[in-house]
């Protein structure tokens, strides 16, 4: 889950004054499908309630990079390694 605020392209808009007033904070939870990034916007409402789902994926998501890591520096220290 990332959070973040942005200007919108409306040259008048209170985002583009000085001191700006940014929209958001929007929370976007964030995935890989496909090979392409896909951004879910869900409401305060439903992230307090599927937080633990949240925090499951991530999760999941760390471990395979962790294991993902450990196997090429398994693989690095076998003799029969070649670079290619
Ligand atoms: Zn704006």
């Amino acid at each position: 889950m990332t959070t973040h605020s942005y200007r919108c392209g409306k040259s008048n808009c209170a985002c583009h004054s000085n001191p700006p007033h940014l929209h958001g904070p929007y929370t976007q939870w964030t995935r890989q499908s496909a090979g392409r990034t896909i951004h879910v916007n869900p409401s305060a409402e439903q992230i307090e309630d599927y937080m633990p789902w949240f925090e499951n994926g991530a999760e999941i998501h760390r471990l395979v990079r962790e294991f993902e890591s450990l196997t090429l520096s398994v693989l690095e220290r076998d003799p029969r390694f070649e670079q290619h």
